[in-house]
C-alpha cells in the first residue's frame, strides 16, 4: 500500500463538477488500494478575487487581516472536496493548514514554514480516513494564520508529503505535465516524462509558473519524489528526479519571463567601489537585482544596467537617484518593455554550438539581444517584450523540442 500526498490546483477544484471529478479519482486511488491525503488550493480564481476584494476596501491591508482574508479561499475549497468524498461513501475530513501542524514565523503574505508536525493527518489517515488539507497556510510564532504567498499549495503538499514520509508527491494541475515550454504559446510543447531538479528550478527561475520554485526547492533538499500531472486524465505526467535519463536531451525546455524590467545607470565613473555602492544601496532598498550587465569603459566612463521585477522600480529608481553625484552617474533610465528569453538543458555543457544556434536563430528572426547571462545549464537573452512570444516559438523550433529528444537534430 502506498501512500500519496495529491495536490489539486485552483482549476482542478474550480466548480462543482470539478470537485466531483476530484472525489472520483480519490476513489479510484482507494480501490487500487493506496492510500491518499489531498492538498486543495482556492477555486479557480478565487485568490485573485479576494485580493480584488480587500483593494476595494483597504489600502493599508493589514498583513494579518489579509492572510485571514486569503486562505479563506483554501478552507472553502478543502471541506467542499471533503463533502464530495462523504458522498461517495469514502470516509473524510478537511483541515486547515495549522490543524494539519504547520507552523510558520510571522511574515504575513510570504510566511516561511518552520516546523511541520501533521498528527492530526495520521490519526485520520489510521482511522481510514482521506484527509484534505486547506494550502499555502500555517499558524505563526504568534497563534496568528499566516499564507504562504501564491502558487503555496505546491509547499504545503511537499512539505507534508516530506513529513508523512509519502512515496510521491502528486501536484495535479490543468495540464499533463512539465512542457519544453508553455503549452499555452506554442501548441506543439511536448510534454516531458523525466525532468531533473536542476533543470526545473532553472525553468522556475525563468518564468515557468509550474510547479511554484519554492516548492521544488524544498522536495529536492527533502528527497521527496514529484510528479506533475494532469487533474483530467490518468496519463503519467513528468517525474522530477535526482539524476536525468541516461539519453538526456541537450536541450530541454525554452522559458520565458516578463515579470522584470530593466535599469540603466549610464555614464558612471569607472573606477574601484563605483559596482559596490551601487549595488549595496538597491540591496539596503531590498530590490531584487537579477541579470547585471556592465560596458567597456570609454574614456573612464561606463554604463551599468540591470533587471529587476516591475514592481520594485520605484524604489530602485529613488535609492539610485540618491547616490547619482557619488556615482558620477548622468542619467537613471527605466524600461519596462522587455522580456527575458532563456534555453534550459544539462545537456548544453558539453555541447559548444548550443549558444551560437540560440543567437543565430534570434538574428534570423530579425530579434534584436540586449543583455546575455548564463549559468552552466542556463542561457538567457533580454529581448522586447513583444518580440518574446517570436523568440520563444523560433527557438522551440530550431532545437526540435517538438520532436522526442533521440530523433532531435544535434546543435
Ligand atoms: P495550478 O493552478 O494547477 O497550481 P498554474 O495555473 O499555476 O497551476 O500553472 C499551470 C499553467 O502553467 C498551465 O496552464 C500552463 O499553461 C502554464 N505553463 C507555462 N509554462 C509551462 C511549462 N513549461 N510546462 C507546463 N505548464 C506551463
Ligand atoms: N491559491 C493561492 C494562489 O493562487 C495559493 C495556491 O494555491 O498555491 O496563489
Ligand atoms: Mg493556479
Amino acid at each position: 500500500m502506498a501512500l500519496y500526498v495529491q495536490k489539486f490546483g485552483g482549476t482542478s477544484v474550480g466548480d462543482p463538477d470539478r470537485i466531483r471529478e476530484v472525489a472520483d479519482h480519490v476513489a479510484r486511488c482507494r480501490k487500487r488500494g493506496d492510500e491518499v491525503v489531498l492538498v486543495v488550493s482556492a477555486m479557480g480564481k478565487e485568490t485573485d478575487e479576494l485580493l480584488r476584494l480587500a483593494e476595494q476596501v483597504s489600502t493599508s491591508k493589514p498583513g494579518r487581516e489579509m492572510d485571514m482574508l486569503i486562505t479563506g479561499g483554501e478552507r472553502k475549497a478543502c471541506a467542499l472536496v471533503s463533502m464530495a468524498l462523504h458522498d461517495r461513501g469514502i470516509e473524510s475530513a478537511s483541515f486547515t493548514g495549522s490543524q494539519a501542524g504547520f507552523k510558520t514565523d510571522t511574515t504575513h503574505r510570504n510566511a516561511k514554514i518552520l516546523d511541520v508536525n501533521p498528527y492530526r493527518i495520521r490519526e485520520a489517515l489510521d482511522a481510514g480516513k482521506v484527509p484534505v488539507v486547506g494550502g499555502s497556510q500555517g499558524v505563526s510564532s504568534d497563534n496568528d494564520v499566516t499564507f504562504f504567498g501564491r502558487g503555496g499549495s505546491d509547499t504545503t503538499a511537499v512539505a507534508l508529503a516530506h513529513a508523512l514520509g509519502a512515496d510521491a508527491c502528486e501536484l495535479y494541475t490543468d495540464v499533463p505535465g512539465v512542457f519544453t515550454t508553455d503549452p499555452r504559446l506554442v501548441p506543439d510543447a511536448r510534454k516531458m516524462d523525466h525532468i531533473s531538479f536542476d533543470e526545473l528550478l532553472e525553468m522556475t527561475a525563468t518564468g515557468c509558473p509550474k510547479p511554484a520554485m519554492r516548492s521544488v526547492e524544498l522536495a529536492r533538499s527533502h528527497g521527496v519524489t514529484l510528479h506533475v500531472r494532469s487533474a483530467f486524465s490518468w496519463v503519467p505526467g513528468t517525474w522530477v528526479t535526482e539524476e536525468a535519463p541516461m539519453e538526456r536531451a541537450i536541450i530541454s525546455a525554452i522559458t520565458h519571463d516578463t515579470s522584470e524590467a530593466k535599469m540603466t545607470v549610464s555614464g558612471v565613473s569607472d573606477r574601484p567601489g563605483v559596482a559596490a555602492l551601487l549595488f549595496r544601496r538597491l540591496a539596503d532598498a531590498e530590490v531584487n537585482v537579477d541579470m547585471i550587465v556592465q560596458n567597456v569603459s570609454a574614456e573612464g566612463r561606463t554604463d551599468i544596467s540591470f533587471t529587476l521585477p516591475h514592481e520594485q522600480v520605484a524604489v530602485a529608481a529613488s535609492a539610485v537617484t540618491s547616490i547619482t553625484d557619488e556615482l558620477g552617474a548622468d542619467a537613471v533610465i527605466t524600461d519596462d518593455d522587455i522580456a527575458r528569453v532563456s534555453l534550459i538543458g544539462a545537456g548544453m555543457q558539453t555541447n559548444p554550438g548550443v549558444a551560437a544556434t540560440m543567437f543565430e536563430t534570434m538574428s534570423a528572426h530579425g530579434i534584436n539581444i540586449e543583455m546575455i547571462s548564463t549559468s552552466a545549464i542556463r542561457i538567457s537573452c533580454v529581448v522586447r517584450e513583444a518580440q518574446a512570444e517570436d523568440a520563444v516559438a523560433a527557438l522551440h523550433a530550431a532545437y526540435e523540442l517538438d520532436k522526442a529528444p533521440e530523433d532531435r537534430i544535434d546543435v
